[in-house]
């Protein structure tokens, strides 16, 4: 008897991808613990496993691989709709020092982190997402029990999401401007809190949380920081998550006199095992450093157009064959589908072309793509056996039928994230008819609403 089966459904495996994978009109999936053991139309999965301890009923459903974000702070949403004085923000550089440093990481604690990651987890899982790439940066919960890697760890598991996590190595000094001074000791303190959790939580083990090495940028470390980081890469297995070329590139030019790139290569920091966030200001040169090391790119297209930052060149790191996927930077809702259909448009409105980035480009960038980024590809991002179990089954309530024909169409016109009716994740069912089952999300939310309003009177908020 297998665990669970899922059946009747539209079934899309996107193995190996999607213009390639078998699409099932009436297809099935049966799920032994947290792997896939049969996927393909019902009458053969059922004839091969009749007996489940449960089954979903999927017919006019949708069943696929979950959606894969491959870069975003979860901590972010205790600053969602924060009634700052946005007059202050004339640039990108106020936004990163006032809005991301000053009003929101600089004040996160631990218990921040905890119930902020827990909302986040429980609305990603909900609306899609069964995998996350966290990168956690909470400067004043570092060297205190409970840790901050800790606490994210700790939400990620009680709400079920599957995710790498890291805390980012920064020599940035708390309220001093970074052109001004930087500090080793700092980043020695991310690498401490990066090394306890590797330990604890190494990569390829098979368990639904690993470490991954967090660095902050190549303009906020020093070349020794930068090279050390590598180090740790290599010795952990662990891969590098960081944020490249997010400000303009004049900024490391004046600085170093090389590019983010240029100075990310020259320190060995690059490598397939690199997620690189942002990636917006390059020029073909650098694009050139990121195709030939095998660098991951994590596209944030919303938080770019926010801080007014310019639009990554998607197309063309995508003709280069560089690994374009989708991260959010949790500074909107934790609905990837806005994100999807955003990273859709963009680039033809950007270009004036509307043939770049079709259906089937953008479906891989946010599933199979993510899975290579992450190291994971040999377990999620498709529906295969062997695989391991995370899928979603969608209701698309659309006006128009949703057919083997039209269904990749559906993803960039008309899908939305509450149409998520169950998600599985390492073959647990996380959510069941649009419901946590893993937690009680009024309590889950009540708790963020907290920890929000204590950082908002850290910023002199009455609330
Ligand atoms: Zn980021």
């Amino acid at each position: 008897m297998i665990d669970l089966l899922i059946r009747g459904g539209l079934v899309l495996t996107l193995e190996p991808n999607t213009l390639q994978g078998p699409v099932y009109a009436d297809g099935a999936v049966a799920v032994e613990g947290n792997r896939i053991v049969a996927v393909g139309p019902t009458a053969e999965v059922e004839a091969a496993f009749p007996d489940a301890r449960e089954v979903i009923d999927a017919r006019g459903r949708i069943v696929m691989p979950g959606f894969v974000c491959t870069h975003t702070h979860m901590p972010y949403v205790l600053g969602h709709n924060m009634p700052v004085d946005f007059s202050q923000l004339h640039s990108f550089w106020d936004m990163l020092q006032k809005m991301g440093w000053k009003w929101l990481e600089d004040l996160t604690t631990a218990q921040g982190v905890y119930a902020a990651t827990r909302y986040a987890a429980a609305k990603m899982l909900k609306s899609g997402t069964t995998t996350v790439c966290e990168l956690v940066e909470a400067p004043i919960a570092l060297g205190r029990s409970p840790s901050p890697l800790q606490c994210s760890a700790q939400a990620v598991e009680e709400i079920g999401i599957r995710a790498q996590i890291g805390f980012e190595v920064t020599e940035r000094v708390l309220g001093v401007p970074v052109l001004e001074r930087l500090e080793r000791a700092n980043a020695e303190k991310g690498f401490t809190e990066n090394l306890a959790f590797l330990e604890k939580h190494p990569p390829r083990n098979g368990s639904r949380v690993e470490g991954r090495l967090g660095v902050h940028t190549a303009f906020t470390n020093s070349y020794q920081t930068l090279r050390q980081a590598r180090e740790v890469a290599d010795t952990y297995d662990c891969g590098i998550e960081i944020h490249v070329a997010e400000i303009p590139r004049v900024f490391l030019v004046e600085k170093f006199g090389k590019s983010a790139p240029e100075v990310l290569e020259e320190t060995g920091l690059l490598g397939p095992d690199v997620i690189a966030a942002h990636c917006i200001d390059l020029t073909d040169g650098d694009l050139e450093i990121l195709r030939r090391n095998g660098v991951n790119v994590a596209h944030t297209p919303m938080s770019n157009s926010l801080g007014g930052n310019g639009v990554a060149r998607i197309p063309h790191m995508l003709e280069l064959g560089i690994n374009v996927t989708l991260g959010h930077d949790c500074f909107f809702t934790l609905d990837y589908s806005q994100y999807f259909r955003y990273m859709y448009l963009l680039h033809k409105a950007h270009n004036a072309n509307p043939m770049l980035i079709p259906p089937f480009q953008a479906l891989d960038i946010a599933t199979g793509n993510g899975a290579r980024a992450m190291g994971l590809d040999d377990e999620i991002g498709s529906l295969k056996v062997g695989k391991k179990a995370d899928l979603i089954v969608i209701r698309p309530d659309s006006p128009t039928p949703t057919t083997p024909e039209s269904v990749i169409s559906f993803f960039t016109m008309t899908f939305e994230g509450r149409q998520v009716e169950h998600v599985i994740v390492d073959g647990r069912v996380v959510v069941k008819s649009g419901r946590l089952t893993t937690a009680d999300e009024d309590e889950v939310h009540a708790a963020c609403l907290e920890e929000a309003k204590i950082l908002w009177r850290k910023n002199g908020i009455l609330i």
